[in-house]
């Protein structure tokens, strides 16, 4: 494709192709200027425009639809991305894209929040002395020092919105605060109110560079407001109300609460518009996402993790450490470009513990492509059983399988372990 011809009438659009009975779950597809994303789909995260140690035949290979890059760290790069013809291009992915808004990163350099957090993390957060903090939310943004540089830097709605346009990515998000599971319902109400005006100022700065790079780029507004159901029902019906293209679903909260948490928001969001889950990726979080209206997802854990030995199977995961002298395959009928190439899991663990540089980056792309492939065919799977009327089956001989229990079970233990803490 060449740099000006663009998919979809240059547009960004959504449909509904079938919605699930009794629940706020579907399966759809979004148009971007770049391609469709046909979903419940998973996104691959590329932070800095790229899936690291994989090459973008890799991703394709793999059945990847989008990859979400960081409007934070490609921020000094923005100018470059513009000039390359925005993200699709400059990074030769050359199919939808997706970047976040930088909140997140700023704002956990602030707290060391995390998306769902355990309670033990969040024991480490309060007892955190705030001086040591670098990171502080003023009425107009966040104002914080550079981790790298030492430089006090700023970043707020405008800011954000101006990289994000530059960048060029098909989906932008709006800037936020983030708020941690330490924080209390006033501060959330407090934080809301930025969230949300600083959202009309997003849509407003958006609009002005919208079509700057030739091909239009698209605007979720975000959804926070902690664990509180007064909270999350009231924001999403304002910003259900305003001009957003989707809407992304963020927060930290207990991983028990999410369901009830997307239920909120998303019985008052207007169902025409495509919503996403930030930064999930675990199977039970993509059932339960699905289950109650997430359309897209995205996490670093499965490259991350691959990284680090933690593969994923349908078996359940497994580290390869354990597997000394295994001729098994990472996963036995996996269609990923590792198995079956026919890598067996005490090859690739002898890989994993080199010393050799290249042995060990050759480790990280063989393995990131399995983890990531298991993460996108999932959604894969769920999709289709989604549009023959068979979710349920699908994800109860799924958990059966991954998790050793029924799906119930499951998330009765998973109240369980939330609750005892
Ligand atoms: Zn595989």
């Amino acid at each position: 494709m060449s740099q000006t011809e663009y998919q979809n009438n240059n547009k960004f659009s959504f449909e509904i192709e079938k919605r699930m009975d009794g629940h706020l779950g579907r399966a759809g597809i979004i148009h971007t200027p770049h391609g469709d994303i046909q979903t419940p789909a998973f996104m691959c995260v590329g932070t800095h425009g790229e899936v690291r140690f994989m090459s973008m035949e890799n991703l394709h290979e793999i059945g990847a639809q989008a990859m979400l890059a960081n409007g934070y760290h490609l921020r000094l790069q923005s100018p470059e991305i513009a000039a390359g013809g925005g993200l699709a291009a400059w990074s030769g992915w050359n199919s939808p894209t997706l970047t976040d808004s930088g909140g997140f990163q700023v704002m956990s350099l602030g707290s060391g929040i995390g998306k769902v957090v355990s309670m033990e993390r969040e024991k480490e957060v309060l007892n955190a002395d705030p001086k040591e903090r670098l990171a502080k939310v003023t009425e107009t943004g966040i104002e914080f020092t550079d981790p790298f540089t030492g430089k006090e830097e700023f970043i707020g709605p405008k800011e954000s919105m101006e990289i994000q346009c530059r960048i060029g990515a098909d989906i932008h998000m709006a800037f936020d605060e983030l708020t941690s599971l330490a924080d209390d319902y006033d501060y959330n109400v407090e934080a809301l109110r930025r969230t949300e005006d600083w959202a009309q100022v997003s849509l407003n700065v958006h609009n002005q560079h919208r079509y700057d790079l030739g091909y239009e780029q698209a605007l979720y507004g975000v959804l926070q407001g902690g664990r509180w159901e007064d909270l999350r029902r009231s924001t999403a019906r304002k910003l259900g109300s305003m001009d957003f293209d989707g809407y992304g679903l963020g927060g930290a909260f207990l991983k028990k609460d999410l369901g009830s948490i997307l239920k909120w928001c998303n019985e008052e969001l207007p169902e025409n518009k495509p919503r996403h889950l930030l930064g999930l990726s675990r199977p039970d979080d993509i059932f339960v996402g699905i289950e109650n209206g997430a359309d897209t997802f995205d996490c670093v854990a499965p490259s991350r993790e691959a990284r680090h030995g933690r593969i994923e199977s349908r078996n359940g995961h497994f580290h390869l450490n354990k597997f000394k002298d295994s001729d098994l395959l990472l996963e036995e009928g996996c269609d990923c470009p590792t198995c079956k190439a026919g890598y067996t899991r005490s090859k690739l663990r002898e890989m994993y513990k080199s010393d050799d540089r290249e042995v060990r980056a050759k480790f990280f792309e063989l393995a990131s492509m399995h983890n990531l492939r298991f993460t996108l065919r999932l959604c894969e799977e769920a999709r289709a059983a989604l549009l023959e009327d068979r979710f349920e089956e699908f994800r109860e001989d799924f958990s059966r399988s991954y998790y050793k229990k029924s799906w119930q079970e499951h998330l009765l233990e998973l109240q369980a372990r939330d609750t005892k803490k």
